[in-house]
Formats: structure tokens, C-alpha cells, sequence
């Protein structure tokens, strides 16, 4: 079997721009919002090229990540492999104390199978609150998004504002699903083994698949539901130009 380094790893022009353009989005953030900005990393790939460059160039952002309880063991697995590569700790947020216990008894393990209002409510429990308290005192977040990945994420920004006023950054908006693998394999940085089993979005266990030849890159995410339902809200904002975008106009 081929790994997803084999399959998706190219040098295309222009990788080593985006790179320096990326660092200087991270620099721009740590800059901008001294020890009050984080990576929220899910573990994809994405996060890990981000942790990756946090940590080659020692900025000072914090890593963070949410444990929502129904992780795949390959995910969970990743958190220590990173922390020891990096020498970085990741801090883990999870739901409150009972709160998905009670979900599970009232509604069943696969709840979320059941309807949008049962998937938005369990991810709004394991992802949402908690990603609430994960930021509660922080002013500004940096995530893996890419516009390339899904219709609903062609507008990305570098730089954008979320629904709390928070600095949204994207360093990765214009990398190509190429250049992340490329930048894996140059830097041998770890990642979560599910991207070799077909896997390029990897989410909750229950609400992840495999994607076949051709498919969308989030079509193994909440595959039962409609596309334009298929987000869990961690990424509702609005977006203003980067830096560099103001200094172009
Ligand atoms: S992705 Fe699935 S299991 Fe995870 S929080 Fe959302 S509905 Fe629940």
C-alpha cells in the first residue's frame, strides 16, 4: 500500500514562498498577541506541519488540543510522538465532567447518526464548549484550514476575525494538499497513520471514513448529512486581509 507521502508529496513551484509566508504569519501572530495565541490542532497533518514550523522556529505559541472522548487511537497516539519530537507539551481539553456521559445515556453512542440537531449537539459538547474554555482568555487562534480542501473553505484567510472578535490565522491558506506532504517529508514530521489508509480529514471515530479515488477531501467527514451541513461551527468568521494583503493594497 502507498503511503500519503508517496501519493501526494510534490515540489511545486513556489513551495518555498509559501513556506517563508507561512513563518511570517506565525511571527506575525506571536508578535501581535504575546503568550494570548494557540495552535488548535486536531492532529491533522496540517497542524502537524504548523507544530512543526512553531517549533523549528522556537515561536511562541501554545498547542492545544481537543480530546472530545471519541478520538481514534491512532489520534490519541500522535499527542505524546509530538510532544516528544518537539518538546512541546499539547494541552488537552475535553468535555465536562458528565456532560457527554449523559448525552450518551439519553441518546445513544451513534446519536449523531440520528439527526443534524443530535450531531450539532454532541459536537457542541465535545468540540464546541470546550474549544470555548480552550480560548477564554486567549486573543487570538491559528488553525490548519486551507482553502483547497473544501467548497466551504475557498474564502479562507490568512488573517480573519471570529464571531468573538478573536485574530483568526491561517498560515497554510494557499499551501496545496502537494506542498503539505512535501513539507512532511522534507522535515520528517511525524503524522496520524489514518492519512496512509485514505483518511485526509480525520475527525471523531464515529464520524470519520475512509474517502475513495476521487472523492472530496472532507467527503469522509459526517458522511450521511448534506454537504453545506458538513462543518461542526469551530470555524465561523469573518475574514480582513493579512498583513501582507494590507501592505499590497
Ligand atoms: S465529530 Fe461526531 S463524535 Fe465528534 S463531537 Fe461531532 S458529532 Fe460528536
Amino acid at each position: 500500500m502507498s503511503t500519503a507521502i508517496e501519493l501526494y508529496a510534490r515540489a511545486r513551484p513556489g513551495y518555498e514562498e509559501r513556506v517563508a509566508s507561512a513563518v511570517a504569519v506565525l511571527q506575525a501572530a506571536a508578535a501581535a498577541h504575546p503568550g494570548r495565541v494557540v495552535l488548535t490542532t486536531s492532529l491533522g497533518v496540517e497542524d502537524m506541519v504548523l507544530a512543526d514550523l512553531i517549533a523549528r522556529h522556537r515561536l511562541p505559541i501554545a498547542l492545544a488540543t481537543l480530546e472530545t472522548g471519541r478520538l481514534h487511537a491512532e489520534t490519541l497516539a500522535l499527542i505524546p510522538r509530538l510532544e516528544q519530537r518537539y518538546g512541546l507539551q499539547v494541552e488537552r481539553w475535553l468535555p465536562q465532567a458528565g456532560q457527554a456521559l449523559q448525552f450518551v445515556r439519553e441518546h445513544g453512542e451513534l446519536a449523531m447518526r440520528q439527526s443534524i440537531e443530535l450531531r450539532k449537539a454532541c459536537c457542541a459538547l465535545r468540540k464546541l464548549e470546550p474549544l470555548a474554555r480552550l480560548l477564554a482568555g486567549r486573543s487570538a487562534w491559528v488553525t490548519g484550514l486551507r482553502r483547497e480542501q473544501s467548497g466551504a473553505r475557498a474564502e479562507v484567510a490568512f488573517e480573519s476575525i471570529d464571531e468573538q472578535g478573536r485574530t483568526k490565522y491561517s498560515p497554510l491558506a494557499d499551501w496545496s494538499q502537494a506542498d503539505v506532504w512535501h513539507h512532511v517529508e522534507q522535515h520528517d514530521v511525524p503524522y496520524n497513520p489514518l492519512h496512509d489508509a485514505f483518511f485526509p480529514s480525520i475527525g471523531c471515530e464515529p464520524c470519520t471514513r475512509a474517502v475513495a479515488l476521487g472523492e472530496d477531501f472532507r467527503a469522509g467527514r459526517w458522511w450521511w448529512e448534506q454537504e453545506d451541513a458538513k462543518e461542526c461551527g469551530l470555524h465561523a468568521s469573518t475574514s480582513r486581509p493579512s498583513p501582507a494583503q494590507k501592505e499590497n493594497a
